[in-house]
């Protein structure tokens, strides 16, 4: 099994919920740099608070940064047995930092899957996502409802909007994932790591979908 791989898709096309899934599965770390960055912002770091101002417009946070909170991350024992890394990298110069990093680590990338959503269905899941403030597991208003309004049904959390949620910052992060991040498409494409999954549908046929796409890459 294949477990050094990138989940690449949209804000809204499901990456974090289908790492944490599979991350879990495979008994590797769930590398997911957004998350890391509002950790950050909560904590009340100088970075935190620098990369907060990104985020909540919609924008990305410098690529030194995040270059950087990676580094750190994936030099720490347990990303030895590999990784899912969800939201990074984001533009191509945060892929060849990452392909240095690995490089230098002799643990090459084995698989890059791309979630594919329309751009329809993204407005319709970000502008009704709801977060757990604890665990970080997300909601829909309307197809994912908790069960108890504004409650976590997995640890009683309180559910929130992430500011970046309101549509004009939604509108901003869909444009600059068209500029930024679809580019990355063609870089892992050439390199032959590239495997599209349709991403809409029910949750258990993405991730069975993901599953196979990453068997694919044939590695052990
Ligand atoms: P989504 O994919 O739904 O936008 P994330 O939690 O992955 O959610 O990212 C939220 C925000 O965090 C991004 O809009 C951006 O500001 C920042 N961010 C996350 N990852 C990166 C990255 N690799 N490079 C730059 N900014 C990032
Ligand atoms: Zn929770």
């Amino acid at each position: 099994m294949s477990n050094r791989i990138i989940l690449l898709g949209a804000p809204g096309s499901g990456k974090g919920t289908q790492a944490r899934q599979l991350a879990g599965e495979w008994g590797v770390p769930q590398i997911a740099t957004g998350d890391m960055l509002r950790e950050a912002a909560a904590q009340g770091s100088p970075l935190g608070l620098e990369a907060k101002r990104h985020m909540d417009s919609g924008a990305l946070v410098p690529d030194g940064v995040v270059i950087g909170l990676v580094a750190e991350r994936l030099g720490r024992p347990d990303a030895k047995a590999g990784f899912v890394l969800d939201g990074f990298p984001r533009t191509v110069t945060q892929a060849e930092a990452l392909d240095r990093l690995l490089g230098e680590q002799g643990l090459p990338l084995e698989r890059v899957v791309f979630l594919d959503v329309s751009r329809e269905e993204l407005l319709r899941r970000l502008t009704g996502r709801r977060v757990c403030r604890q665990c970080g597991t997300a909601y829909h208003l309307v197809s994912a409802p908790p069960r108890t309004a504004d409650r976590c049904d997995l640890c009683q959390g309180d559910l929130y909007q992430r500011a970046d949620d309101a549509p004009a910052a939604v509108a901003r992060r869909l444009d600059v994932y068209e500029k930024q991040t679809a580019p990355l498409l063609a870089y892992y494409e050439r390199r032959g790591l590239l495997a599209a999954v349709r991403g809409e549908g029910a949750m258990d046929g993405v991730t069975a979908g993901i599953r196979k796409a990453v068997r694919g890459a044939g590695a052990a």
